[in-house]
């Protein structure tokens, strides 16, 4: 038996951006289902550090670049939510921490000595002296400089929980591949192995990575897509700070950025991130690790390693194509005809990308089809945190 349904928009891709896009057009009134192939936040966004930039580490230059100002009104947007004051409500969100920190070390090159001394750094920083830095960085042997960056740290498969809770009997989970787009109603097999067939008047592709597959499914080439492969580590063992911060070196990249979690047995892990990660993606996995050992040995030559286990994590950034390899600014969101298709480049722009998209759908001043219940139908679970995962712990 096919179950026939009609909405308003169809939203492909249970990450932030198609949850955030989903609560806000509830919100608008219109009706509206999210379909999610695996669990909510099983692409990237579960892989996330949960920064909220503010946009300081891009004006390493000492100017501020496109991508800086894209993101400048971030950070305010995500606490007023976090607050009960934004458009969305995230009071049951977990605020990991309120900044995110900056620290060189003593041999700092001439280039990030003038970023420190610049304008846009005095203007979103300040920096911090002992008595109010991390405890990591009060250790006697740090010989740097640390600032604190006006950018909150969420824990971002809680945030995509708060946001879905309350629409979750608006998602429905379907079966990986089961999509198929014929005369203008696309069907699809529930993992309850029930058939549906949506019609609709407008479909959002936020499926990361797979609104490539999902355009070619619709017969759209554009637009087209760019993946930027990552090499995260994890640390855990022997922790006891929880650490959020960029180690600048000489480029515009941080060398390094740890965000910190907790695991299911109360453990700090540290997640690694920033060039480290970028360079990575040539390294085996042992090679990474080793690089990572040596990275934090030159740069927090006071952490006591000898109780560490490690273990590496392959992901891709999904994002529009740019030329080149350049990175994409900000947000990216394209209408053609009934498809839009959006990747929010940053968890941070989820919000402002979810705005483009119900302005877009505004404007096009549909008839809405009439207000009839959903079926009762399976609800996607959510994915799992890579930290608790004991399989990827190598060594
Ligand atoms: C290692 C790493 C660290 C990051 N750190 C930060 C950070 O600190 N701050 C920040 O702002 N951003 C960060 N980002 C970027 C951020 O994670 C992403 O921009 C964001 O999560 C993308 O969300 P999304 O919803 O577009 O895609 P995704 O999270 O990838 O979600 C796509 C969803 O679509 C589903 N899907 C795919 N194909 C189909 C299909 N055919 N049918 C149905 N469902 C489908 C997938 O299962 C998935 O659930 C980081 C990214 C990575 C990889």
């Amino acid at each position: 038996m096919v179950t026939a349904v009609s909405v308003d928009v169809l939203i492909v891709g249970g990450g932030i951006a198609g949850l955030w896009t989903l609560a806000r057009l509830k919100q608008a009134g219109y009706k509206t289902v999210l379909l999610e192939a695996e669990s909510l936040g099983a692409g990237q966004t579960r892989f996330a550090q949960g920064i909220i930039h503010g946009g300081t580490k891009y004006a390493l230059t000492g100017k501020l670049t496109a991508s800086s100002e894209a993101v400048a009104d971030m950070p305010a947007l995500w606490r007023d939510c976090y607050n009960g004051r934004g458009p969305l409500d995230l009071t049951k969100a977990t605020l990991l921490s309120n900044a995110h920190y900056l620290w060189s070390t003593s041999s700092l090159t001439s280039r990030v000595s003038g970023f420190f001394a610049s304008k846009v750094m005095r203007a979103r920083t300040s920096e911090l002296d002992e008595s109010v830095r991390p405890s990591l960085f009060k250790h006697a042997d740090f010989k740097g400089q640390i600032y604190a960056l006006d950018e909150p740290v969420f824990d971002a498969m809680s945030v995509l929980k708060a946001i879905a809770e309350p629409v979750k009997e608006s998602i429905l989970a379907i079966k990986g591949g089961s999509l198929k787009y014929d005369n203008d109603v696309l069907s699809v097999q529930g993992q309850d192995g029930q058939s549906y067939e949506f019609d609709f008047k407008k479909i959002v592709l936020t499926a990361g990575q797979g609104n490539e597959n999902l355009l070619s499914e619709l017969g759209l080439k554009q637009p087209e897509m760019q993946l930027r492969p990552l090499k995260m580590v994890m640390l855990r063992g022997g922790l006891s700070d929880m650490v959020f911060a960029h180690c600048m070196g000489g480029s515009v990249n941080p060398r390094i950025t740890i965000t910190s979690n907790r695991n299911e047995q109360g453990d700090v892990v540290w997640y690694l991130g920033g060039q480290l990660a970028e360079d990575g993606v040539d390294r085996s996995d042992a090679e990474q690790i080793e690089q990572a050992k040596l990275e934090l040995a030159e740069l927090i030559p006071w952490l006591d390693q000898s109780k560490s286990q490690w273990a590496t994590l392959d992901i891709n950034r999904a994002e529009i194509k740019k030329a080149g390899t350049k990175r994409p600014d900000t947000f990216f969101v394209e209408q053609q005809d009934k498809v839009i298709t959006a990747w929010p480049t940053k968890m941070a722009l989820s919000p402002v990308m979810a705005e483009q998209v119900v302005e877009l759908i505004n404007n096009e001043k549909l008839s809405r089809v009439d207000a009839a219940e959903l079926p009762s139908w399976s609800i996607p679970s959510y994915a799992s945190l890579p930290w608790n995962e004991e399989q990827r712990w190598l060594m």
